[in-house]
Parts: C-alpha cells; sequence; structure tokens
C-alpha cells in the first residue's frame, strides 16, 4: 500500500479494525465483501481520511497562491501527489461495488461519485507531468505583465484592467489589449496541445470520450448540450439587440475610423480585457446621458470604504435573511486585498472550501469600487454554500451543479444592486428613478449580464470541440475568432432580427463543420495569427477550470431570484426587487444550499421553482423593459441586428488605406487610379486595332512586290531600323502578340482589384465608400 503518511496515521488512529476490503484488492469474486454493508463503512472510511487530506492539500495550495515561492509550489504539487494517490485508492476500490443491487440510493450515488477520480487516475508519470504542465500554464498567467517603453511593467490586476475600463483612448486600449495577449497567450500556445492531450487521457482513464465529456459530466443530464443551445437561442434578441445599439453609441463615440455599422465590435473597446462584460462604458452608451445614474464608487471613496468593509457589507445581507454568518476563521485567514509585503500572489479571486470546520476563506485583490462590491457579494455566495453544507459528507460539498455554486452569490447581488437597496444602504442619495433614469439602470446591469452571454457560451464551446479533435491544433486561434465574430444563423424569429441567407450557411458550415455556433460579434482589433493563443489571455483556460457554469448560472440567478422576490412578498417590476430582510426568502435560499450535491439539481430546482429544467422566463422577464426600448432605437436608428459585413479590416479601415496595385492609397485615389487604368486598357485596344488594319495592309502590299521585284534594297522600316519588308511584318506581328498579351493582363489586373477591394462594380461609389 502506497499511501501518504497523513493517510497512514489516520489509518492507524482509525478505532476500527482492519476492514476486509482492505485486504482484498484485486480479489472481486469475494462478493460478500462488496456488499452493500460494506459499502458503507468504506464510505465512512473515506470520509475520515478524505477531510485530512483534502485539508492539508488545500491548505499547501492556499500558501502557494498566497506567497508565490519555489519551496511552497513544491510543497504544493507533493500534496498534490499525495491527493491523487488517495483518491486513486479509494476511486479504484469504489469501481469494484456492484451498485447496481445496491438499495440505499445515498450509498450508490456517494459511490458513483467516488468514482470519477479526474486526474488521479493518470499513472504516475503522466501526472507528474500534467501537475507540471498545469502549474506552468497558471504561473505563465499569474506572472505576466506588459511593460510600457523604459517604463515600469503592468500587471493584468488592477493596471491593465484598469486601463481598460477607464481608458477611451483606442491607442491605449490596443497597446493593453494586445501586449497582454502577446504576454500570455504566446507563452501557453507551445504547451497547450500536450495539455489537451494530457486532459483527454485523464478523461480516458476515467471512462469519457474527452475532457469535455467529463467536464459536461458533472451536470448529470443526457441532452446538456441542446439545452444550452436552447437557451443560447431564447437570449440571443436580447443580446444581439444590445449588440446592434452598443456598436452604435461606439460609432458616434470613435467613428466610422474604428467602427462599421454591419460588422462585429472590435474587441478592446469594450472596456474589459475579455469583453465578457461591457459595464465599463456605460458612460459611452447611456440611453439617456443627460441623467447619468450617481456613481457609487465616488461615493464608496468619499465615506471612505476598506476591502474589509465590503466583506462587512455582503454578511451583512446574508444575515439579516436569517443565514449564516461568516465565521471568525474567515476574518483572519481570508485574503481581502493584495499584499504590500512584496509577496507574489495570484489576484484571480476565488472563494476556498478547507474542509475543516468553519474554515472558508476568500482571496481577493479588491479595489474600492461598485463593481468589486458586489464581486465580494458573489464571492460570499460561495461562502454561504460552504458554510451551510459543511455537515454533509465531502463528497457532498458542492454545489447542485457547478451553475448553482456560480448562482447564490449573483442572485444577492441582483438585490445588491438595485436602487432600493443602494439607497437604503446610503449608496446613493436620489430618492426616486424616473422611467428615463430606469432604463439606465436597465441598461448598466445589460452591460453586465447580457453581455456576458455569448461569451460565457463559447469559452467552452471552443474548448469542448478542442478535446474532440474537431478544432485542430493548427488552427487553435483561427478557430477561437471564428467562434466570436460568426453571426447567428438560426433566426430567432424576433421582429428586427437579422436573418441570414444559405450562401452565409454554407460558408459558416465549412469553417465550423456540420454544426452552426453562434457567437459574440466581436473582431480583433490586430490581425492575429496563429503565433497567438488568443483564449490563454483568459484565467480559466490556463487554470483548466470549465466555464460553462457562469452560462447556466446567468440564466438560472434570474429564475431563482424570481422565486426569492415572490416569496419575500415583492410586488411590481421584477427589476426593483430586493430581498434584503427577508427571512422567509433566507430559509427557502437555505433549504437548497443545505442539500450539497446530495441530489440531482433537477430534483432540487423542482422543489424550489416547481420546474425540473434551467429557464430563460424569469431574465426575460427582468429585461423585458430594455429590450422593448432597445427595439425601438434600434429600428429608430436603421440598425441591422448581427454583424453580416464578416470581416473586421481594422488596421485598414484606421488608415483608410485601401490597396491600389500593391501600394496603399486613399480610397478616393485608388477609384481615381482604377478609372485610369480602365480608359488606359481601352486605348490601348483601340490603338491594337488601328495597328492590325496596318499590318494587314502591309503584308498585302509586301506580299504584291515579293512577287514583282525579287531582289531590291530594303523598302520597309520597323522602329526606324530598315529592313526586308517580310521580316518587318513578322516583327511587327511579333509586336502585335505582345500588346494583345498585355491588354488582356491589364484587363484581368483591373477585374482583379475591383474584387478585391469592393466585391461590388466600381459604379457603386456610395456603398464602396460607406
Ligand atoms: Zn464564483
Amino acid at each position: 500500500m502506497d499511501l501518504p503518511w497523513a493517510l497512514l496515521l489516520v489509518l492507524l488512529c482509525y478505532h476500527g479494525q482492519l476492514l476486509p476490503w482492505l485486504r482484498t484488492v484485486g480479489e472481486p469474486s469475494l462478493d460478500e465483501f462488496y456488499s452493500e454493508a460494506q459499502a458503507k463503512m468504506f464510505l465512512q472510511f473515506y470520509e475520515q481520511t478524505a477531510q485530512v487530506v483534502l485539508n492539508e492539500l488545500m491548505e499547501a495550495t492556499w500558501n502557494y497562491v498566497t506567497n508565490i515561492t519555489r519551496r511552497n509550489q513544491e510543497n504544493m504539487m507533493q500534496k498534490e501527489a499525495e491527493w491523487s494517490q488517495f483518491m486513486l485508492y479509494f476511486g479504484t476500490r469504489a469501481r469494484m461495488f456492484r451498485i447496481n443491487h445496491f438499495l440505499d440510493p445515498d450509498v450508490k450515488r456517494m459511490l458513483s461519485k467516488l468514482r470519477n477520480i479526474d486526474k488521479s487516475a493518470l499513472p504516475t508519470k503522466d501526472l507528474l507531468e500534467y501537475n507540471k504542465l498545469l502549474t506552468y500554464m497558471e504561473a505563465a498567467y499569474n506572472g505576466a505583465e506588459v511593460c510600457l517603453n523604459e517604463g515600469p511593467c503592468l500587471p493584468l490586476e488592477p493596471d491593465l484592467e484598469e486601463i481598460m475600463a477607464t481608458s477611451r483612448d483606442q491607442k491605449e486600449l490596443l497597446w493593453a489589449w494586445q501586449g497582454w495577449r502577446d504576454a500570455v497567450g504566446r507563452q501557453l500556445r507551445p504547451v497547450f496541445g500536450d495539455y489537451v492531450h494530457l486532459s483527454n487521457k485523464v478523461a480516458q482513464y476515467n471512462g469519457y470520450e474527452d475532457m469535455g465529456a467529463l467536464w459536461r459530466s458533472k451536470y448529470e443530464s443526457d441532452t446538456l448540450e441542446d439545452d444550452l443551445e436552447q437557451l443560447y437561442t431564447e437570449l440571443q434578441p436580447l443580446y444581439l439587440n444590445l449588440h446592434a445599439y452598443v456598436r452604435r453609441s461606439l460609432y458616434r463615440f470613435y467613428g466610422p475610423e474604428l467602427i462599421d455599422l454591419r460588422g462585429p465590435i472590435p474587441a478592446h473597446l469594450l472596456g474589459n480585457m475579455w469583453a465578457q462584460s461591457w459595464g465599463n462604458i456605460l458612460d459611452l452608451v447611456l440611453p439617456y446621458p443627460d441623467k447619468p445614474p450617481e456613481d457609487v464608487t465616488k461615493i464608496m471613496k468619499i465615506q471612505h470604504w476598506k476591502p474589509e468593509k465590503m466583506f462587512e457589507e455582503a454578511n451583512l445581507f446574508f444575515t439579516s435573511m436569517g443565514m449564516l454568518p461568516a465565521p471568525p476563521t474567515f476574518w483572519i485567514k481570508s485574503m481581502m486585498q493584495k499584499p504590500v509585503d512584496g509577496r507574489e500572489v495570484e489576484c484571480h479571486t476565488s472563494s476556498w472550501n478547507f474542509y475543516k470546520f468553519n474554515d472558508f476563506r476568500v482571496k481577493k485583490c479588491t479595489e474600492v469600487t461598485v463593481e468589486d462590491l458586489l464581486s465580494v457579494f458573489h464571492q460570499m455566495g460561495h461562502i454561504q454554500y460552504f458554510s451551510q453544507y459543511q455537515n454533509l459528507s465531502v463528497i457532498y460539498q458542492e454545489g447542485a451543479s457547478p451553475a448553482f455554486e456560480e448562482a447564490v452569490g449573483s442572485i444577492i447581488t441582483l438585490s445588491a444592486s438595485s436602487h432600493k437597496h443602494l439607497l437604503a444602504r446610503g449608496l446613493l442619495s436620489q430618492q426616486h428613478l424616473d422611467s428615463e433614469e430606469e432604463m439606465n439602470f436597465l441598461l448598466g446591469i445589460a452591460l453586465e449580464k447580457i453581455a456576458f452571454i455569448p461569451f460565457s457560451y463559447m469559452v467552452d464551446l471552443f474548448r469542448w470541440k478542442v478535446f474532440d479533435g474537431t478544432i485542430q491544433k493548427s488552427v487553435y486561434n483561427q478557430e477561437w475568432w471564428n467562434l466570436r465574430d460568426r453571426v447567428s444563423l438560426r433566426s430567432p424569429g424576433y421582429p428586427g432580427t437579422h436573418s441570414v441567407d444559405q450562401a452565409d450557411l454554407e460558408l459558416n458550415s465549412q469553417v465550423l463543420g456540420s454544426k452552426v455556433l453562434k457567437y459574440q460579434g466581436l473582431c480583433p482589433p490586430v490581425p492575429r495569427s496563429e503565433d497567438d493563443f488568443d483564449p490563454g489571455a483568459k484565467f480559466h483556460i490556463p487554470a483548466s477550470l470549465p466555464y460553462v457554469r457562469y452560462f447556466l448560472s446567468l440564466v438560472l440567478q434570474f429564475q431563482l431570484h424570481e422565486v426569492l422576490c415572490r416569496a419575500s412578498g415583492h410586488v411590481g417590476p421584477l427589476h426593483r426587487c430586493d430581498i434584503y430582510n427577508s427571512k422567509v426568502a433566507g430559509r427557502i435560499l437555505e433549504d437548497l444550499l443545505k442539500l450539497g450535491s446530495s441530489r440531482p439539481w433537477q430534483q432540487v430546482l423542482k422543489e424550489m421553482t416547481g420546474e425540473p429544467n434551467i429557464s430563460t422566463k424569469a431574465l426575460l422577464t427582468y429585461f423585458k423593459p430594455l429590450l422593448n426600448w432597445l427595439v425601438t432605437e434600434n429600428v429608430k436608428q436603421g440598425d441591422i441586428l448581427g454583424w453580416p459585413d464578416f470581416s473586421c479590416s481594422f488596421e485598414e479601415k484606421v488608415t483608410s488605406k485601401v490597396s491600389f496595385l500593391g501600394t496603399e492609397a486613399e480610397p478616393d485615389q485608388a477609384y481615381l487610379g482604377q478609372w485610369v487604368l480602365l480608359s488606359m486598357s481601352f486605348v490601348m485596344f483601340f490603338l491594337i486595332l488601328a495597328l492590325v488594319f496596318r499590318l494587314h495592309y502591309l503584308e498585302k502590299q509586301s506580299l504584291k512586290k515579293d512577287t514583282v521585284v525579287v531582289k531590291t534594297m530594303p523598302s520597309t522600316y520597323f522602329l526606324g531600323i530598315a529592313m526586308e519588308p517580310h521580316q518587318a511584318v513578322r516583327k511587327q506581328w511579333l509586336l502585335l502578340g505582345l500588346c494583345f498579351i498585355l491588354m488582356l493582363c491589364c484587363i484581368g489586373l483591373l477585374i482583379w482589384i475591383l474584387t478585391q477591394s469592393t466585391g461590388k462594380a466600381p459604379w457603386t461609389k456610395d456603398e464602396w465608400q460607406s
């Protein structure tokens, strides 16, 4: 038995006698040792040891991410290896029980959960390599910085994120956008193929076809992919309307040089490094700019908020609903801001369960802003979940599904960001919002939530296709962008929705295999190549964390919000609801959280909402007033939905240059040049015709002369040289042939130029210059 010392210790301390199945590995014929009664003892044994080993792993990992040193890294990797051995030991044995004959559904469920041991299933050598690879990728992301010319180097948090959020200078935005991708993506590109290979190996050792399938298995649903597609389709009109509206607003600000009203939006102009949420550009896109919302961040700063106060504020929300307060350890051990003692830390926000009574922590480099305040609310949702299910078996200490884990805190942020709540908490002073101000408010929420819809969906769509081999290594980056800028092809049948014709459909099918996808409508602001690896610039890709949970959580949080609002007695539009202080809502939520993952999420959802499926209904209700407004506005502006102009030749648009005879020229010049070229072709054509007649005449003459005078002095000139007439004639025919070829080239070139630059005939000038 090759077990870590910690496990051995627990084994020795364990008061029971050595259980039969400890001695019977590899002897599955001994059926009685794999009985249901034995299974219960096995699970009990697992429970007691797992808590110890898991706690050590969490401590070691925490030490590393809050103090990145070589020693801490080695220590963490050591603990990971121990955890893997532990899981391998229990996982292999869990697979030997024939659970089909068991009666206790809990025993069956726990054993089947234990069978999936993730990377622990890998052979030692592969596991070592896989762990090294994962650590390398995450370290590359966390250590990346973008350096100014002869200046300091900026990390992602907070500097680059702040530039992306606040700068309105497209050159500066481009610098940060491109710099971050150069710094991270290019480091990950060479190793990502190996990561995919090893991940798939992990999946196969666990009985799945590829890593995407293993990830999807967490949702216990055979129809997950179709369900996601369906949800996306239902939400698409909302996204397309927001996209068109924001594009028009950015067009007003940045002008036609940067924004094509029929095309995708350049990805660096949306206030966020990944363009995943657009709340930071609210000032550029406000429906009623003369009624701007109050600046909560500014108010927080005037009131001298500190990161700790932000956590207290979120904690207060939960306790007001009669739910659990964060335990004392939380306040002592969490990392609530970026340390100033020179430690290198991983800033990416996360919440941690240490599998020890009341030991939960958050790691966040908190800044005093309203965005971070809401993010703190989200994290405190995770802490609440941990606290509520900590009395369950370790096996059940996770959300009903990954989407539920993400939804809890977000439900609270929906209330916490309402005008009513912020006003009550002294973070706003204006008593009432009129209908125009309300539209400003709703648009602000939509920039966070609706803009996130396609992004949260496509990150895993991309990875699933990478894992199953549909997207090959040689086209990773190209396909990433294809996912982002392909227009949706399934018309949702909404008023004003752009539908795409058959040609587009075929084009997309070619690019993306048989399945047609729906995406963000964004394009890279500078040309990309396969040396780049833009997906790697998002944390969850190097950290190997599944992402579709955020998409599902987005829909789910509105569904649960609606139920809790109704329970709390709220009347009126959903976006005005605040469940603060509602003990009834608190109890309903607690009942959900307490279950952990002990029951399939469909059951849990049905009990709470009456529906077994995740539904977009509540989300659509919440945004109904905004959607109506957006549709009217887009129709008024004559905006089209979607982005039929697929290409995003940003560089060319910036310089306003077009290609002409291989050189860059102003569109006007190129246009004139094309006409000159055409006229020249005509002149040449007539010249050649004239030459043909002249030659024909000469030839006739020389034939006559040849028969009459056999030997006379040369009397014909060719290019000023006197020669025999028949020689001159031959040379002239040669010249004619040459001219003819030249003319054909000329016409061919002209056609090529016209189709290259516009795809339209030159006389449609207006279209060409728009
Ligand atoms: Zn979260």
